[in-house]
């Protein structure tokens, strides 16, 4: 077995199925139906923008301030008056763009007849390649294996050498089926160590991938 596959057997087992991307407020875990409406869809892609630079934990405080006014929709996104926008997601930090970002991207959305492109989703301000491929895997279940901050962090201690965005994305899609189930799930127990055992000041001895990793603690 390759060790990108063992290493996301060994998360798997140690974490369970963590059931992103959360719908509502919901975690689904080992149930990939999600997204099943448009709207849902129209959440998550909400989420994707407003994860940028924050935690995911200030997104949850920013959707639920969406939802309680009823406004986690496209229709009251485009609408909304844009300071009042800006109040709404303030939790999630970066409201100033991010409110645009939420605009220009709702803009977008509406006028789809299809499944976006990644291009096409790149060619939209605000929106880069974390951000395209979270919205393809997870809100089109496109088998597009997404790199962020934390997957850069755990691979390179564990010793692999890639470092940018594309390289990192090639190591993952050159060594797994492309199965939007598998990445949807990886990328979720990446987040996960990287917040539980693999964090800034890294907890090596109770790590379960120890003995496979070199330990490259910058
Ligand atoms: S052994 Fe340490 S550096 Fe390596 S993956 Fe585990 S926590 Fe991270």
């Amino acid at each position: 077995m390759n060790k990108i596959r063992l290493i996301y057997d060994l998360l798997l087992e140690n974490y369970g199925f963590q059931g992103w991307w959360p719908i509502n407020g919901k975690y689904n875990p080992n149930n990939y139906s999600y997204p099943r409406t448009a709207e849902q869809r129209f959440e998550i892609c909400v989420g994707a923008i407003l994860t940028q630079n924050t935690s995911w934990k200030q997104v949850e405080k920013a959707l639920e301030n969406l939802r309680r006014m009823n406004a986690l929709n496209p229709q009251s996104i485009t609408s909304f008056e844009v300071n009042k926008l800006k109040q709404a997601i303030k939790p999630s930090g970066y409201f100033n763009q991010k409110a645009r970002k939420l605009k220009e991207f709702t803009t977008f959305f509406l006028q789809l007849k299809k499944e976006p492109t990644r291009e096409e989703l790149l060619s939209i301000w605000g929106v880069g390649p974390e951000t395209a491929d979270s919205i393809l895997l997870y809100a089109y279940k496109k088998p597009l294996f997404v790199i962020d901050a934390y997957t850069k962090r755990v691979f390179n201690r564990i010793g692999f050498k890639e470092k940018t965005y594309d390289e990192l994305q090639k190591l993952f899609m050159n060594n797994l089926k492309p199965d939007y189930k598998l990445f949807n799930e990886y990328h979720a127990l990446i987040v996960e160590h990287a917040k539980k055992l693999c964090a800034k000041k890294p907890d090596c001895g109770k790590c379960f991938l120890n003995r496979m990793c070199k330990k490259i603690i910058r």
